[in-house]
């Protein structure tokens, strides 16, 4: 990426709007991010409260005039923090464990707005969740209708469900984020779903309530969400002529951010094109349910980072920083690519050489960056751009690392909403053999 020429007036990094270079310093809303690492210490997240809700707001200005739930699909990142966020802007929450039913209510969720998707529901969950009164269930397979039937039953309830189906559409995205095609395990097929339904319909312990899809995450174009709409509506018209009324259809999430010169629609000008195509087709007036997770987020997050050494070479020269795989698994696991900059922007006279910027892991597969043309020295501050979906919440403790801490910006205010984990709150389930 290359860097802003830099003044007094701050100027705003692509596609991120709420973090910007501000005197040759870089900033997250009004907060300096050296300031942070100082203070704090790195790796750190930091997360734009405004970026959040300035994402959630294109949404709401898509869907305004329109009976409409946004339901954040909160695996993105389920920090208690973030979730209070949009649960205090009205959201509704996508779960997909009973751990996450329990964390948006701590956050205070509303149970009626959240729908709990996921191919492997145990009973326990369903139990759970009927406990809690969630809003629906999108049930994948079924097996888990019987099994959602009879958990019910049992409790003399009925589960308000919603199936998943699966519109076969390719949402040209990594082949790891696709989840709408024949062969992913998720949904059931478009040509089983009629059938499932009348047995879903069937069932005592069940209420039909929905329809749903999901066809796949970081998606950039808009034909793949046209085309999986027309395949669920001709969904919705077969199953409401058998009987079956539909109240609501959820068409997921998946839409893309820019990590790397990207450019997804915005999520006001693809839902302009979606509910044109949803009145033309006579459905304008149903109540809609969207699923998204990383374009809530995504860009709202960066991860700061300090230089531990540079290690030139033959071959390659890199970067070690403190921040690895465990904080930042996205490349490891997708080869996804995260900018990566400076906190501090040095003159033009400064010398640039191309790195491999890679983390302490002892794993080859613990880089950030290939080839990244960067001008840095020992103990510099880099930020980790479009760090705030999927970065935290699939952090572990690969090599005893502890998990960063969380700060959550509001103009000027810093929020510590995750401390540092440290050694001991990572032994503390563990025990010696004492026999
Ligand atoms: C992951 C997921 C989402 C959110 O996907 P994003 O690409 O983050 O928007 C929505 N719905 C379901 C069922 C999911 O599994």
């Amino acid at each position: 990426m290359n860097h802003p020429v830099t003044q007094a007036v701050p100027v705003a990094l692509p596609g991120h709007p709420f973090v910007a270079y501000r005197n040759d310093s870089l900033q997250v809303e009004n907060v300096a991010l050296s300031t942070l690492a100082r203070e704090h210490g790195t790796p750190l997240f930091v997360y734009s409260k405004a970026a959040m809700l300035s994402a959630l707001a294109a949404y709401q200005r898509g869907f305004a005039g329109r009976d409409a739930q946004i339901c954040y699909a909160m695996k993105a990142n389920s920090s208690l923090g973030v979730l209070q966020v949009f649960a205090q802007a009205g959201c509704g929450f996508d779960i997909v464990s009973g751990g996450e039913l329990e964390r948006v209510l701590a956050a205070g969720g509303d149970a009626q707005k959240i729908i709990f998707s996921g191919v492997g529901k145990t009973r326990t969950e369903m139990r759970q969740a009927l406990t809690a009164g969630i809003g629906c269930f999108n049930v994948e397979s079924e097996a888990e209708l019987e099994v959602l039937s009879s958990v019910a039953s049992t409790m003399n309830l009925r589960a308000p469900v919603s199936i998943r189906v699966n519109p076969n559409v390719d949402p040209k995205t990594h082949p790891y984020i696709s989840t709408g095609l024949k062969g992913n395990k998720f949904g059931v097929a478009h040509e089983d779903a009629l059938r499932i339904y009348q047995h879903a319909a069937s069932l005592k312990g069940l209420q039909v309530v929905g329809i749903d899809c999901h066809i796949g995450s970081q998606i950039t174009d808009t034909a793949p969400y046209l085309d999986a709409m027309d395949r669920v509506l001709d969904l919705v018209t077969a199953i409401e002529a058998a009987g079956i009324p539909l109240a609501h259809i959820d068409f997921g999430g998946g839409l893309g951010i820019n990590y790397n010169d990207d450019a997804p629609p915005a999520a006001d000008a693809l839902w302009r094109l979606l509910l044109a195509k949803l009145d033309a087709r006579g459905y304008g007036g149903k109540k809609l349910m969207i699923e998204p997770g990383r374009s809530l987020v995504g860009n709202a997050g960066v991860c700061l980072t300090e230089v531990l050494y540079l290690k030139p070479g033959e071959q390659k020269n890199f970067c070690i920083i403190d921040a690895a795989m465990n904080d930042l698994p996205r490349p490891a696991l997708y080869q996804a690519f995260h900018a990566i900059v400076p906190v501090a922007l040095r003159g033009t006279g400064a010398v640039e050489a191309t790195y491999d910027v890679v983390g302490p892991v002892c794993e080859s597969g613990d880089w950030i960056g290939h080839d990244r043309a960067l001008s840095v020295a020992a103990g510099d501050h880099l930020a980790v751009l479009s760090a705030g979906a999927y970065c935290m919440s699939m952090a572990s403790n690969y090599n005893t690392r502890g998990r960063a801490a969380e700060l959550l910006i509001d103009g000027s205010q810093v929020h510590l909403i995750r401390r540092r984990e440290n050694v001991q709150d990572q032994m503390r389930q563990e025990q010696l053999v004492t026999a």
